[in-house]
């Protein structure tokens, strides 16, 4: 089947009819649907599918070698952001799907096995951590605290898995699993714009920048918009936004991009002061002084707006990932391997968070991006030619060749 097909029979799954963006967060209908499909296509393929114990997808070809770290496995994700793009995550995995089927036309035969992975909750969009799957492999969330992760309606992850037919007691670090891989490639869309001005359908991963994940709690007290005095009021909502502004000018002061892109008001009343306002904001620099200098800095404006309006304020960090470089030795042996080919691919920093940066501490990774003309990504708007996603397709046969071709 080829790219185009695959994609037709994913793009409908989990898309809003009203904003045309996806809802496909892990373990609702949609996100089971994904996986079912995904499990279709990779038994079509005649690749052996393995859910493991943290909600992951793991599809072989060949058998991987608990004894030695062997196996090339490629992939990304199925979940998305409230009314994301269909790019994010899907490509990766369409993506690799169609590179394995493109390599078994060519009668390639692997002499390491290789796997497409499809990892759970990387967006963090309904348990609020990001990359959870990956995390979870390797150890870099607690199992108990992962259990206990709620949505906002107040399920948690274990309930979750529960309803959806998995035990979450099994939850916790895939140390045979991980040991069985020698190398993690992911492609992925790419988000923001910087291989449309180079020309180049491709880009090769340098690394990424830190990025965390804070919670600020307002706490002021609820009112009447019409009776309470101005001067007598203790209004959340007045440090938040003062906060959401600091934010944007202290973060171009550092060079890095600070996001208030959630926020809640409660009780939410359209004629009264509020009593509590809790937003979540998304932080990311260059290296993690920046990212640190940075968000010290909108933490202390928080603090002394609240204090100026009588509003207390709690700030907790949900999620951190410190700055990741990938592995050189791959990264060059796959720019090699792409220049072999006559495919230019320049390699690219980036500012979004991936389960290849979580894995990379432990294993050695890389990451292809396929241009996005536009740069807008997490947005229905987000987009990538047909023709360029074919070129990540050939660029991934390519690489898989190469890394499974030699034992
Ligand atoms: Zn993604």
């Amino acid at each position: 089947m080829s790219f185009a097909e695959l994609w037709r029979q994913l793009e409908p799954i989990g898309r809003n009819p009203e904003t045309g963006g996806y809802r496909r967060y892990s373990w609702t209908p949609a996100d089971t649907e994904c996986r079912a499909w995904f499990t279709r296509q990779a038994e079509r393929l005649g690749l052996t599918v393995e859910p493991d114990n943290n909600g992951n997808i793991w599809a072989w070809w060949g058998s991987a070698d608990p004894a030695r770290p062997n196996a090339v496995v490629t992939g990304s994700h199925l979940d998305s952001v409230p009314d994301g793009g269909g790019y994010d995550g899907a490509l990766g995995v369409v993506a690799a799907l169609a590179a394995v089927e493109e390599l078994k036309t060519r009668n390639f035969n692997p002499e390491r096995a290789v796997a497409i992975a499809v990892l759970t909750e990387e967006e963090g969009a309904r348990f609020r951590v990001a990359c959870l799957g990956s995390r979870l492999i390797t150890g870099g969330i607690d199992p108990a605290s992962a259990r206990g992760l709620s949505d906002d309606d107040g399920v948690t992850l274990a309930a979750a898995m529960t309803a959806a037919g998995r035990d979450p007691s099994l939850l916790g670090p895939g140390e045979n699993l991980l040991g069985s891989i020698g190398a993690f490639v992911e492609l992925h869309v790419e988000q923001g714009r910087a291989l449309a001005p180079m020309g180049a359908a491709i880009g090769v991963a340098e690394g990424i920048w830190p990025h965390g994940r804070w919670r600020f709690d307002f706490a002021g007290r609820a009112d009447h918009a019409g009776t309470a005095r101005l001067a007598d009021r203790n209004d959340p909502m007045l440090p938040y936004a003062s906060t959401v502004l600091a934010a944007r000018q202290l973060a171009a002061e550092h060079g890095a991009v600070a996001t208030f892109g959630k926020v809640i008001a409660e009780p939410g009343g359209a004629n009264g002061v509020n009593s509590a306002v809790r937003a979540w904001l998304d932080a990311r620099a260059p290296d993690d002084n920046a990212l640190q200098d940075t968000l010290t800095m909108i933490r202390s404006a928080a603090e002394i707006s609240a204090a100026e309006h009588g509003v207390t304020l709690t700030v907790r960090r949900e999620s951190y990932t410190p700055q990741v470089q990938f592995d050189e030795g791959l990264r060059d042996r796959i720019t090699g391997v792409l220049g072999a080919a006559g495919i230019t691919a320049p390699v690219l920093p980036t500012a979004a968070g991936h389960d290849a940066g979580i894995l990379a501490a432990r294993i050695p990774t890389a990451m292809l991006f396929v241009r996005n003309p536009t740069g807008v990504s997490h947005s229905p708007a987000e987009h990538a030619e047909e023709a360029d996603c074919e070129a990540g397709v050939h660029a991934l046969a390519l690489v898989l060749e190469d890394l499974a071709g030699r034992p």
